[in-house]
């Protein structure tokens, strides 16, 4: 099953319409919790079991909830009941820390069931209230699944912007004899902040995606973030006192921006993973075993460590790869990745972690790469830990360098990107006075006229054009 997201492009009343149907199914939401709060004040049972829940619905009647389509009300009663026993389940089992449903959202996301939506070309035909006209939408891409393998549509919104969620049955790709993933085949894959995937694969092929776009990205926002909060602490509402026009403005722009950064981390993610799985397929890697650092992250180390890992979205990365992979015929194993950046491939000896990206073995003299070191070492291991002897791999000499995201702004010095702060100037947000752009290479300048020239500019001699 794969989801792809797709954008919506409506009329204002069919947006109206579109928050009408995710209005009310937060009211169907709302309704379950508060049934079963006032039947719970008064020594009864809530109803969970979603027969019963279905049954309650139905007594509200028809067009009790708006447009909304009764099977789509009756996906949120699925929800609800679903997270009531997980929950239920674990507090049985001794967690504590489980917590049976009971926020109240504004909005929640409609799903429609298949038969309950219908594609043309790129537009598409939702299921509404019986009675109600059907809602059409437009989508801003065509629907990147064959129309027959979708299952099920989601209708949703994120900051303000409608999109929806097609959840797709795609089947394992089929390859011509002889070019199919052979299990045999390993590749160890070692996911870290720089670099998201550094792959050490057979034949002595390597492969590292630089993340370096991400990070820019990740800091940018960070210090964006920061710039803004700073500038507004003085207006921010003191407990208990409703925020100002002006606050709610900030606020809005800030969840926008937020929103912004995580398609772009994501998008990013997914086009790393991408990478890795393509390099597999041509070499017919059948095994990816994976470093899984999880184990290690619950550890404090600091605010900024803690910051680093936590934009660091692992566990996102790694389903990305998991989900990528299988629908390229690929086996994932997870193993843990404890120790394996510190031991030398070639002797198997430990090494205290190198600062830079170069590992060098103080016992053989061995020089590598440091994350296609933790590759090679996560090649050799099971999921148990344990080092297997039997490693055909030998270290990879031949690598292959790509970048993820190179979309981002971070990556190329954007005059655009007004996160950036002007490096001449002192106007705040200003990119300084307009210049003309300089000559193409190889065209010589007049002399006399427009040379450049050392111009002193407080404590640091730049060169002005
Ligand atoms: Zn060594």
């Amino acid at each position: 099953m794969r989801t792809a997201r797709v954008g919506l492009r409506v009329t204002p009343a069919q947006r109206r319409r579109c928050f009408g149907l995710l209005l009310a199914n937060g009211d169907v939401w709302a309704c379950v919790l508060d049934m079963n709060r006032w039947r719970r004040q008064r020594g009864l049972h809530g109803i969970t079991n979603f027969q019963q829940l279905c049954r309650e619905l139905h007594k509200a009647g028809p067009a009790a909830f708006g447009e909304l389509n009764s099977s789509c009300a009756e996906g949120v009663l699925r929800h609800y009941s679903d997270a009531w026993f997980a929950a239920a389940k674990r507090r049985k089992s001794g967690d504590a820390t489980a917590r049976f449903p009971r926020r109240k959202r504004r909005l929640v996301p409609v799903r429609f069931r298949y038969r309950h939506f219908a594609f043309d070309g790129q537009r598409l035909r939702l299921a509404t209230a019986r009675g109600c006209p059907p809602l059409w939408v437009r989508l801003d891409r065509p629907v990147p699944y064959p129309v027959e393998q979708v299952r099920s549509v989601t209708l949703l919104n994120e900051d303000r912007r409608l999109f929806i969620e097609v959840s797709a049955e795609v089947p394992v790709a089929t390859y011509a004899p002889g070019c199919e993933p052979d299990p045999g085949r390993v590749a160890g894959v070692d996911p870290g902040v720089i670099h998201p995937f550094a792959v050490a694969g057979p034949d002595g092929e390597g492969l590292i995606v630089s993340g370096r776009a991400i990070r820019a990205e990740t800091h940018l926002h960070l210090k964006d973030t920061k710039r803004r909060r700073r500038a507004v602490a003085k207006r921010a509402p003191k407990p208990g006192q409703a925020g100002s026009r002006r606050w709610r403005k900030h606020r809005a722009r800030q969840r926008k921006l937020e929103a912004r950064h995580k398609r772009r981390v994501k998008q990013a993610q997914h086009e790393a993973a991408k990478t890795v799985v393509g390099w597999a397929v041509q070499r017919r890697v059948g095994t990816l075993v994976v470093g899984d650092p999880r184990g290690v992250l619950d550890l404090k180390a600091g605010r900024r460590h803690n910051q680093r890992v936590r934009a660091w979205r692992i566990g996102y990365l790694l389903r990305c790869l998991k989900d990528k992979a299988e629908q390229a015929g690929i086996r994932v194993v997870l193993v843990d990745e404890r120790g394996t950046s510190s031991t030398c491939p070639s002797c198997d000896q430990r090494v205290p972690k190198p600062r830079g990206r170069v590992f060098t073995c103080m016992h053989c003299g061995f020089n590598g790469h440091r994350d296609l070191v933790g590759g090679a070492n996560i090649a050799r291991r099971n999921p148990s830990g344990t080092i297997t002897t039997n490693s055909k791999n030998p270290f990879p000499v031949v690598i292959t360098h790509r970048r993820a995201g190179r979309h981002l702004p971070g990556t190329a010095p954007a005059r655009r990107d007004p996160r950036r702060r002007p490096h001449h100037g002192t106007a705040n947000g200003s990119h300084g006075r307009p210049r003309p752009a300089p000559p193409p290479w190889g065209v010589a300048r007049p002399p006399g006229e427009d040379q450049p020239t050392m111009v002193k500019h407080g404590q640091r001699m730049l060169m002005r054009h």
